[in-house]
């Protein structure tokens, strides 16, 4: 499956461009909600506070998860739902605050054992700045770059994939070294291997 147009304003919808769940028609082209988690403010429910394409900030909640100041029906942690990593969420929906001034938020239906599964909430673990970056460059870097080396240009197929995300090739162990360092690689590294993933 080819990466969405992560240009499109209609396929990647801010907090303020999503419907409201008062909204019942169903929307006619599939679209995400993208947006980096900013902070852990779980009290009764586990809520990320997150900060959208428009730097508008949101609260994502579930609707049957319960937290404690001591525990949580779900590690956050180890699911990557920590500040400086993104959600990628499919035809999201916004609960309008009835009262007026009090800020709406994104709901997640269920609990413990269907929360990933029924929402197709994915983790991208990265900052949304690189997020972005990584998909308005995906067909220069990964799909023309397929017999590129990632760090000097030079052609050929006897290339080394990188390991982490087998997305960029290299020509040799030197390259690989800058490309990582010098180039960048680090920062996206993670963030190619769940696009891989998310659009295999
Ligand atoms: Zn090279
Ligand atoms: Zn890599």
């Amino acid at each position: 499956m080819p990466l969405p147009d992560f240009t499109s304003p209609t396929t990647f919808k801010t907090f303020n461009t999503i419907p409201s769940t008062l909204d019942s028609t169903a929307p006619s082209e599939s679209y995400y909600l993208l947006a980096e988690i900013k902070e852990n403010l779980s009290l009764t429910r586990p809520t990320l506070i997150c900060s959208d394409l428009s730097s508008t900030s949101f609260a994502l909640t579930w609707s049957e998860l319960n937290a404690s100041p001591h525990q949580s029906d779900v590690d956050f942690k180890a699911l990557g739902l920590k500040k400086g990593n993104c959600i990628l969420l499919p035809n999201a929906k916004r609960t309008d605050s009835v009262d007026e001034g009090k800020q709406g938020k994104v709901v997640i239906p269920g609990g413990k054992y269907e929360w990933e599964a029924q929402s197709g909430l994915k983790v991208i673990p990265g900052k949304l700045e690189k997020v972005v970056e990584v998909g308005q460059d995906w067909e220069f870097t990964v799909v023309e770059g397929e017999n590129t080396c990632g760090n000097c240009g030079k052609e050929g197929e006897e290339l080394a994939k990188c390991t982490g995300c087998r997305g960029v090739g290299y020509c040799s162990k030197e390259c690989q070294v800058k490309g990582w360092t010098e180039g960048g690689h680090k920062s996206v590294c993670k963030i190619i291997k769940s696009f891989k993933e998310t659009w295999p």
